[in-house]
């Protein structure tokens, strides 16, 4: 032990003690002190005032148990040291633990000599060597051990200890089931010669690399375990000291499963697991820069599946979705491995296909996409049939950058739809025209509400008889800076298509209402309000409760309003619509089936639903002076609806002699230019007081 080689002073009678007190008087380390016979203080050195706290003077004459000696070992100490001064029996080294004059405890490994001095009278001397260093030093090191294992025993990591060329030399793991092998195959082994080739060679690395550096490397690997792979995650540090490395290694597999996961909702469509638009798009960069760097041409596939929306609503969300999935796999096994098919969102699909030679071969590769979906797709036992219709873009013909593909084979697609669905069209230049005329309709839709862009123009409707406004159509107008005025005919679709329409039908219902409640104040007369809806926005669940709140609101009568609905919207035939008709009925909104004459004009749908109006198409009014055949088809009309119990509105209006015939038909309200176009709501107000009066 350390410190027994700190040499005992020699035993001498005849030596005087100055010369031993000289030695020891300025030792800081170790304290010396000498006692007489009586056990009194004869000298006490530097050390033993900075070890007991006691100075020399406060020391020297005072006894050694009233000093540094703990009570109860008081009587032991002083029957050794007279036993010693009495019987030669010396007392023994050894560990002690004594008082400092704060009466703390002081551990000392004590020794003792015992002088005769000159008048023939012993004296003890005492060399304390402090322990507290030493003990806490111990101690800590217990602690650390402990410490130590309580970590290897919590932590799930494996640790290794290893030479520097990566020998194992020791292990700690607390479940061996991270172990790869065990540990009797690798205790004394080389890393790299019991793991798999390559991540050895990662071992290798990172072992040549930590020996360079300083601070610990870091690497991720993975293993083939008989439960499955296994991903871990490795860290060495060098211990330059022993010639050693450690490492230490955590199973990440939980977070590699994690990570996985949020990579695949960043990057992946979670319905169908294609590649979701963010990626594709990526994909489609890289596939031009790839395309440029090589001189090659590329194609880019813009799907759209046809009638999606129908088979949505009929058959429900989830057959929906089965279906979505099915078409996924279905475009996704038909390409080649190196092509991509992503889904744009919806019922939207791109493919690339790189490295293509002609158009024909485009034309080839659509046909056969066109052909596989002739097979139906069974979903829950039921075979559907799924169209598509396929827009492409040529790289570099049709555009070089990422937008502008993506762009132009949309527009090819909308191309493809108006051919008549299941077919493919290729971008032209032409279809550019008509096609960035949709988009920026489109793009300047969007915020158009917000923008205070719409605003509502006022047609009145007339009773035939008396000569009365007794109501107004609401039509909606859109002046957008950019595109000037679109007419409704033009915009609406696209409302419709985009789903905008849901949020600017519920503007004009708005607008209408309190324009009425408007209206009736300052001519003190009641009007009714005719609105259109357009078939979509039957999709919002709200529609009801929303015009029956409005209703409220505005302090209307129900059947103040009436509802203009075209066949389009009855012949999606689902339920929903069906209910909401029949709410709107039962709160004694009034129906009105618009431009009828133009669809199937079916009769089966005037019994079925509880209209209350019809409206004919203003084509047959424009004939009705013209011709017999349309003048009979507006008799018929107007007799069949009275047998229905229906009144009915005559459109287009735009000549006196047409008014005299559908006066003489029995038409009970018209509508058209005749009386006044549909014009702003002040000036309708304007025009509505001022024709009660020249009537
Ligand atoms: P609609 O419901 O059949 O409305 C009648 C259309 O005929 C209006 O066209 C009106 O301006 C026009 N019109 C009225 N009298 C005459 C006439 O004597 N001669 C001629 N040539 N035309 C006449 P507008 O305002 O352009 O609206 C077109 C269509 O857009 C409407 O047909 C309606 O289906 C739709 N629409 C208009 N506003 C809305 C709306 O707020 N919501 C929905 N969903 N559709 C709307
Ligand atoms: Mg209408
Ligand atoms: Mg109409």
């Amino acid at each position: 032990m350390e410190y027994m080689r700190i040499k005992k002073p020699i035993f001498h009678p005849n030596l005087t003690n100055d010369p031993l007190h000289r030695m020891f008087d300025e030792v800081e380390a170790i304290s010396v002190q000498g006692y007489d016979e009586q056990r009194r203080v004869i000298y006490w050195n530097k050390g033993s005032e900075s070890l007991y706290g006691y100075s020399k003077e406060e020391a020297l004459g005072k006894r050694l148990e009233e000093l540094i000696i703990p009570k109860p070992i008081w009587e032991n100490i002083i029957a050794a040291h007279s036993n010693w001064v009495n019987n030669n029996v010396p007392i023994p080294a050894s560990e002690i633990t004594l008082h400092n004059k704060k009466g703390e405890d002081i551990n000392v490994f004590s020794s003792h000599v015992m002088f005769i001095n000159q008048d023939n009278h012993k004296q003890m001397y005492c060399v304390d060597i402090d322990l507290s260093d030493v003990r806490y030093a111990q101690a800590q090191a217990i602690f650390k051990e402990k410490m130590l294992e309580a970590v290897f025993e919590a932590s799930p990591d494996l640790f290794f200890l290893m030479t520097e060329e990566g020998r194992i030399i020791d292990y700690r793991a607390n479940n061996t089931k991270s172990l790869y092998m065990s540990p009797h195959q690798f205790t004394g082994k080389l890393m790299v010669d019991i793991l798999p080739e390559q991540v050895a060679n990662k071992f290798q690395m990172h072992f040549d690399k930590v020996l360079k550096q300083v601070g610990e490397t870091c690497f991720e690997y993975e293993l083939a375990m008989p439960f499955g792979i296994v991903y871990f995650e490795a860290r060495l540090s060098h211990l330059p000291e022993h010639n050693q490395i450690l490492g230490i290694v955590r199973d990440i597999t939980e977070q590699h499963k994690s990570s996985e996961i949020i990579r695949q909702h960043a990057y992946f469509d979670t319905l169908t697991l294609l590649p979701n638009r963010f990626l594709a798009l990526d994909r489609l960069s890289q596939m031009l820069n790839e395309a440029e760097r090589n001189e090659e041409c590329a194609a880019v596939f813009f799907i759209d599946l046809d009638d999606f929306k129908k088979v949505n609503d009929s058959l429900g969300h989830e057959i929906g979705d089965k279906l979505l999935i099915a078409a996924a796999n279905r475009l996704n096994q038909s390409i080649r491995k190196e092509d991509t098919v992503g889904r744009l969102g919806g019922d939207e699909f791109i493919i690339l296909i790189r490295d293509i030679n002609s158009d024909s071969d485009a034309s080839v590769i659509a046909d056969t996409l066109l052909n596989i979906f002739r097979e139906p797709l069974s979903i829950d036992g039921r075979e559907l049939i799924l169209t598509l219709s396929i827009g492409i873009a040529m790289y570099p013909q049709n555009g070089t950058n990422t937008s502008e593909l993506l762009r132009n084979s949309d527009i090819a697609m909308y191309q493809a739809k108006a051919l008549g669905r299941n077919a493919y069209s290729f971008f032209t230049k032409e279809m550019n025209v008509s096609m960035m005329r949709r988009f920026e309709i489109e793009e300047q839709m969007h915020g158009a509400l917000e923008r205070n862009e719409f605003e509502i123009y006022y047609q009145p409707l007339l009773d035939v008889n008396k000569k009365q406004i007794i109501g107004a159509e609401a039509l909606l107008r859109w002046h957008n800076a950019a595109l000037g005025h679109i007419t409704p005919d033009e915009f609406i679709p696209i409302a419709e298509h985009t789903g905008l329409i849901v949020a600017i039908g519920r503007y004009v219902i708005k607008q209408s209402l309190s324009f009425l409640t408007h209206w009736q104040n300052v001519t003190q007369q009641k009007y009714v309000m005719a609105v259109n809806l357009s078939p979509s926005q039957f999709r919002d669940k709200e529609l009801f409760n929303f015009i029956k709140n409005t209703l409220t609101d505005e302090n209307i009568p129900a059947h103040s309003l009436e509802l203009e609905i075209t066949e389009g919207v009855l012949m999606t035939g689902q339920s929903y619509v069906d209910d909401t008709l029949l709410q709107f009925d039962q709160l004694g909104v009034k129906l009105s089936m618009d431009d009828f004459g133009t669809g199937y004009s079916s009769l089966s749908y005037l019994r079925q639903y509880a209209f209350d109006v019809l409206k004919i198409d203003r084509s047959f009014i424009n004939g009705i002076t013209l011709n017999d055949e349309d003048r009979n088809l507006v008799k018929a009309a107007i007799a069949m609806a009275h047998s229905l119990g229906l009144v009915v509105v005559a459109e287009g209006v735009e000549m006196h002699q047409q008014l005299l015939i559908l006066e003489e038909l029995g038409c009970d309200f018209v509508q058209g230019y005749y009386f006044s176009k549909p014009i702003p709501a002040a000036q309708f107000i304007t025009f509505s007081q001022e024709y009660k009066l020249t009537e």
